[in-house]
Formats: structure tokens, sequence, C-alpha cells
């Protein structure tokens, strides 16, 4: 993997594309956890003796210029305070100010660059767009897994103006290796966990992985898809009635391979979706009219712990229950600690998925396992066996 790890940087211009995607409310940020994450990348090129310029999107503005809302003003400010030095700010993208301010640009100097997305050009992958930014600077670094399934102009158009001078940043080069060990070579036994509301989001990595895994553990709305296809009874708990062809095929797939796939026996049900509605415990093949499946209940939770205990490796993508609801958290939580236990006694256990990473971080699981991605879309369609648009540029 040609990552900056090995190469000095002293006296380049290095144009790194980072994931400054941050939640943002009234010009402030609210979680700063991608600026920090993408430091040790910035530290590195900077201890080098490089310049740096830094590119990234926030949100979805029409990009049609200039949108408040989505200014890169705020994250300009926060990165400052985090290097402990000024970072130059430039208050457009496209325009000789910024090629004005590259081009004074003073070794171990940081410049980050408006939000590109103000320009059309950025999601349409414009190659002349590519090429203006990538006369900025003279090395090219991408540092922005979160958009890697992206072939946008600064994630993955821009790598071909740098044959011999492009490489994945620390943050890539990281969820890459991790990403690579879950396809290739996890230690065995090795369990999916796959939770979250629906199946027809995950039914390419449900197929990927039944080459890979010994067993299976299906939690969160997808299980009950499932479990109708399979003749039980599941109430009004959530199901895709189009799928459920697809649920039979999965099931049989997984039988013929010889990998063990286990729905929740139990399920905690509600009698409408609401976190003060009232709760039951039914056997998941059982939910009786008027009631929902809202998370794996404690016979499930026994049954699929019994499984992670003996797990070597571990890749949990989707929540169990609707965990944003405190009242059907404790699935979630419960197999969230199971595999901290499991990360303890030696075992690799990683995480991914926008909302299962928004859930081990509100649940405070986030320590105790070994990998915690950080691309949502990137790291499913990483998982499926696609190759992704910001990896093959820097790879060709
Ligand atoms: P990720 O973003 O990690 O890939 P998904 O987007 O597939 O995960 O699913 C997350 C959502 O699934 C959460 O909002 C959660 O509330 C929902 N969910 C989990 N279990 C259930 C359930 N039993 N019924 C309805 N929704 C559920
Ligand atoms: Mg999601």
């Amino acid at each position: 993997m040609k990552t900056i790890k090995n190469t000095n940087f002293k006296g380049k211009k290095v144009l790194v594309r980072c994931d400054f995607n941050v939640p943002v409310k009234e010009g402030r940020i609210t979680d700063d956890t991608r600026i920090r994450e993408s430091l040790p990348t910035i530290e590195k090129l900077l201890s080098d003796g490089a310049a740096v310029i830094l590119m990234s999107h926030l949100g979805r503005p029409s990009g049609t210029g200039f949108e408040a809302e989505f200014s890169l003003a705020p994250v300009a400010a926060r990165l400052g305070e985090l290097l402990g030095k000024p970072v130059r700010f430039t208050n457009d993208v496209f325009t000789e100010v910024t090629v004005s301010l590259s081009r004074d640009l003073q070794a171990g100097e940081v410049l980050l660059l408006e939000n590109l997305r103000f320009i059309k050009g950025e999601t349409k992958g414009d190659e002349a767009f590519a090429s203006y930014l990538a006369s900025l600077g003279n090395v090219y670094v991408n540092d922005a897994f979160g958009t890697a399934h992206r072939a946008h102009a600064s994630t993955a158009i821009i790598a071909k103006f740098f044959p011999d001078d492009k490489y994945f940043g620390f943050l890539m080069a990281h969820e890459i290796s991790n990403l690579e060990k879950l396809l290739h070579s996890a230690e065995h036994p090795y369990t999916a966990v796959i939770g979250g509301s629906k199946v027809s989001s995950k039914i390419d990595v449900l197929k990927n992985l039944s080459d890979k895994v010994d067993a299976l553990l299906v939690g969160g709305g997808m299980a009950f898809t499932f479990v109708k296809a399979m003749g039980g009874k599941v109430g009004n708990s959530l199901v895709e009635e189009d799928k459920l062809d697809l649920a039979k095929e999965i099931l049989a797939d997984f039988g013929k391979k010889g990998v063990k796939l286990l729905l929740p026996k139990d399920s905690l049900c509600a009698n409408r979706f609401d976190n003060e509605a009232e709760r039951k415990v039914f056997p998941t093949m059982e939910i009786p009219d008027g009631w929902m499946g809202m998370d794996i209940g404690p016979e499930a939770v026994a049954e699929f712990e019994a499984v992670l205990n003996t797990s070597r490796s571990v890749l949990w993508n989707g929540p169990l229950g609707v965990f944003e609801m405190p009242n059907f958290s404790e699935g979630t939580l419960q197999i969230g600690r199971c595999l901290g236990k499991v990360t303890e006694n030696g075992g690799y256990t990683a995480v991914g998925g926008g909302d299962s990473v928004a859930a081990v971080n509100r649940l405070g699981l986030a320590k105790g396992l070994s990998y915690v991605s950080t691309g949502g879309g990137a790291m499913l369609e990483y998982l499926e066996g696609k190759t992704l648009p910001g990896v093959a540029a820097i790879e060709d």
C-alpha cells in the first residue's frame, strides 16, 4: 500500500483530501472527531517540512457557489486550535486568490480551501476542476475514507495528475488494512453480527460474507423479513414484503455453505413505535398482531453471546434494536459489551456503519473495540467486495 509513512515530504506542496464533513449547528462544530482523526497525517507532513493544502467538502450544498451554512470556516478555526498554529483559509475555491495563497504558502504552513462542493465540478468528477486543484500542489494525499466510494474530482479524478506522487494518508491506510483483514485474513472462528433496519441495504454484504464467516447473527429490524420468510408470525414488526424470496435465498445459501445463521430466539416488543410504549417479550416466531419487535430479547442475547465468546474475529454492522430509544437499546448495549470482552481476551472486533458507530459512541462502547470505521457507505461498499474509486485511484 502506498502510504505517506516511509516518504519524506520536505519542500513539497502537498494537497490533502480530508473528510472534514463535521456536524455544524449555527456556525459551531458539535463533534470534531473527524478533524482530530486527520491530525496524524497533517502533523507528519508538517514535521517533514511540507506546505500543506487541505481540501474537503461539508454537507450537500447545491453546487452553485457560497452558502454560509456549509462553509468550512469553523473547521479552519478548530483545526488551528488543535494544531496549535494558524490555519489559513480561502473564502473561495476556484479563483485567483486561491491560486496566489497556494503559491505563496511556505513550508510548515497550512491552508484550507473552502468547501469544494460549492463548485459543481466536484461531485460531477469534472476533469477540468480536478486539473485546476492538482495545479495547486505537487503531491496528492487522500485521507478521506468517508468519501472514498465517490468518484469526485478531489477524491479520485485528481489522482491521475500525480502518477508518481499520490499516497494514502494514515486514516485511509488504517481503514483499508482493517477492511482487508475482515475480507481476507480474519482469524477463525469468525462471526458477523448484522442488524439495522432493512435487509435490502445489506444484501450484497451478506452475500459477500457468506464465503468468509463461520457464523452470522442477525438482529434489528431486518431479522423479521427472514422470520416471515421462514413462516414465522411477526405481528406489526418491520418487514420488507418484496424481499421475502431473497431472504429465503440467503438462508439457503448460508445453509448450503454450512455457515451457522442465527435469528433472535425472542424479541422485546412494543405495542407502538415509541419509547414509552407497553413492552413485552415474545418468541420471535410468534409475535402477535398489534406488537412489533423493537430489540432482541434476553434469550437471543444469551445465545448470541455464547457464539461471540468463542469467536476470534467479529464484524458488527447494524444496531440490534431501535437503540435511539433507551427502552430498546439493551440488546445493542449487551452485544457491544460482549464484544468488549472478546477484545479484552485478545480477539479482533470491528464495527462500522453510520448508525452502528453512532450507537457505539452513544453507549460508550467504542473504546473496547479493535476498530471503529469512520466511513458508513464506504465501509459497506468495501465489504460488498466493490472497488472504491478513491482507493483504486491511488493504487493504479
Ligand atoms: P448502519 O447505518 O449502521 O448501517 P442501518 O442504517 O442499517 O445501520 O440501521 C440503523 C437503524 O435501524 C436504526 O435507526 C435503528 O433504530 C433501526 N432498527 C434497529 N432495529 C430495529 C427494529 N427492530 N425495528 C425498526 N428499526 C430498527
Ligand atoms: Mg444507517
